[in-house]
């Protein structure tokens, strides 16, 4: 599980808050998704999730299943252990091949020699990746690419799973096929979804928070959050709760 705690953010190089006083829950078994516009400060909040940067107000506490407990700034070296973490843009080494950059984030997650094959495996089977093995990451396709990069985020299984955009760029059938394997992980997973597309909240998300201008200004499910607003439908609560941000 992770907490946010009234947390806030600021670039030195730019005025005020990218994030403000946010306080947010990523439950175990649960997908939450955070649903902003360009610019609203998905990014800047996962990032400090992951341990990236520091919160400027406020802490990021998280509680693994072992019941460790740390927060991201006393702890930052513990994030990647308990974190995994699948960028907009996956930072992949394109003339690796897949089983190769496999077995290396293994490594880098220091797994030892003995486990890597079968850690190894058992991403390769959850993230179909069987065909690609022997494959040059940069003749694969967008979609394979992004299964690479879930793969090397869940090499070392950790009790949280952190996606920024999972499916942007991605073509239907892709979508689907990622929609099916994010489904899969939750179950043993808190997981947290970053989108600017209300589709896939309202098809993965148990639990909505809406972000604009860095404010979180509606959370709970597609039905709270359309009464809340005193709207019909999610598209309408989500442009009127983003003050036409979006738009
Ligand atoms: P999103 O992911 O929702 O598109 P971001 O978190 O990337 O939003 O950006 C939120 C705000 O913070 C934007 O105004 C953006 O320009 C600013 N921002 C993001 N990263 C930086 C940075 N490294 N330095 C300065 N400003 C930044
Ligand atoms: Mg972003």
């Amino acid at each position: 599980m992770i907490e946010l705690n009234s947390f806030s953010k600021s670039y030195k190089v730019k005025n005020g808050f990218a994030v403000k006083d946010v306080s947010l829950k990523i439950k175990d078994g649960e997908i939450t998704g955070l649903l902003g516009p360009n610019g609203s400060g998905k990014t800047t909040l996962i990032k400090a999730v992951c341990g990236f940067h520091f919160p400027t107000e406020g802490n990021i506490t998280i509680t693994a299943p072992d019941q460790t407990r740390f927060t991201t700034d006393e702890n930052p070296e513990l994030c990647m252990k308990y974190i995994g973490y699948v960028p907009e843009i996956p930072l992949l080494p394109k003339d690796m091949l897949v089983s190769e950059f496999l077995r290396y984030a293994a490594e880098a997650h220091g797994i030892p020699e003995e486990k890597i094959e079968e850690a190894c495996s058992l991403v390769i089977k959850e993230c179909t990746l069987e065909k690609f093995l022997n494959k040059k990451i940069r003749t694969l396709s967008k979609g394979q690419q992004q299964r690479v990069s879930f793969a090397q985020a869940i090499i070392h299984n950790p009790p949280n799973l952190i996606l920024d955009e999972p499916v942007s760029g991605l073509d239907p059938a892709q979508i689907i096929q990622m929609r099916e394997l994010i489904q899969r992980l939750a179950k043993t997973k808190a997981v947290l979804m970053s989108t600017h597309i209300l589709q896939e909240v309202r098809s993965l998300c148990s639990d909505i928070y809406i972000l604009s201008s860095g404010h979180i200004t509606a959370q709970g499910t597609e039905e709270e959050i359309s009464k809340s607003a005193g709207t019909k439908t999610l598209e309408e609560a989500f442009i009127k709760l983003t003050q036409g941000e979006a738009l």
